[in-house]
């Protein structure tokens, strides 16, 4: 078993092209597996196109592998199957620790990429925040329309979130010569009959910015303001290994985060509009002992800009 100090591998080149391997003084192409010993990885490379290994026995093509510092102060490229068969474990446990140390870089890299922009993304979110008609106008909004709203309208109000914008209809009764005409040529009612009152399905336009109500934006907000905090607290050198993956997760997705923070706050501006809001009685499938709480509602009815305001 190898015991290699991290230290080992702190300054590992990636190099960019075979030109950058083959160009080194010390490098040689032609290594005899046999005569000589691995000391330590200097480099990992992963291109395009295919490459020859350096083992004198081997020169196979491949596409990655590690450049090796061996014993006599030579370097040679060894693709990374073959390292394993001339070198056995010896090389695996380098394959193995070169792997680990770069995924550990690139994790820090995207994180230190992350930390470089956090405060401006903070300040961002913020300001979604703080804004007029912004998040925390939208969570007291949003609650006060749950509040007033029905299950059964609450209910169809999510159904169209998960649809996004959505049209919405209403069944106008229609009478006299219109009716008879309808009859006549034997069109269905609303209720699938072929007597009693007709109806004709009129549009009523759309309702907009509903996605709110799949993805609310105000826990959004608060969301990536927590996990871009507990990213840039964080020591990438000193915590836990675990949490270093999760980081740089949070950070490889911040920017696409925040931009969706944007389209939802814009989104609760569309939805909460006079004319959007009067058009929730349209929704499909409420039932009509709710019809009445749906035709109250009004936009200065739930806005809390709109409320008496409160004695200090
Ligand atoms: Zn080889």
């Amino acid at each position: 078993m190898i015991v290699l100090h991290p230290g080992l591998i702190d300054d590992l080149v990636e190099f960019p092209d075979y030109e950058s391997i083959a160009s080194r003084p010390l490098f040689s192409f032609d290594v005899d597996p046999a005569k000589t010993q691995l000391v330590k990885p200097i480099g990992v490379y992963r291109f395009r196109e295919k490459v020859s290994c350096g083992l004198k026995s081997c020169h196979q093509q491949h596409f990655r592998g590690l450049v090796v510092l061996t014993r006599d102060g030579g370097e040679v490229n060894i693709g990374h199957l073959c390292g394993k068969k001339h070198f056995g474990e010896e090389f695996g446990v380098y394959a193995n620790m070169v792997q680990r140390f770069m995924k550990r870089k690139s994790h820090i890299e995207v994180i230190r990429q992350l930390k470089a922009v956090a405060g401006r993304h903070l300040g961002r979110i913020q300001e979604l925040r703080s804004q007029e008609r912004g998040g925390e106008w939208l969570v007291h909004t949003m609650r006060n329309l749950r509040e007033r709203l029905p299950g059964d309208a609450m209910q169809a109000l999510h159904d169209a979130a998960r649809r996004g914008e959505v049209e919405v209809f209403e069944d106008v009764l229609v009478e006299g010569e219109e009716a008879d005409l309808q009859r006549e040529f034997g069109m269905r009612n609303a209720w699938g009959g072929r007597s009693g009152p007709t109806f004709r399905r009129e549009s009523r336009g759309r309702i907009v910015g509903a996605r709110i109500w799949a993805k609310e934006p105000g826990s959004a907000l608060w969301s990536l303001a927590v996990d871009i905090r507990s990213v840039l607290e964080l020591d990438v050198i000193a915590c836990p290994r675990k949490s270093l993956p999760r980081a740089a997760d949070i950070a490889a997705q911040a920017e696409s985060r925040l931009a969706e923070c944007e389209a939802l706050v814009e989104a609760g501006r569309r939805f909460f509009t006079e004319e959007n809001i009067r058009r929730l009685r349209f929704l499909p499938r409420v039932f009509q002992s709710s019809r009445p709480a749906l035709e109250s509602l009004s936009l200065t009815l739930i806005a809390p800009r709109a409320q008496k305001p409160r004695a200090a």
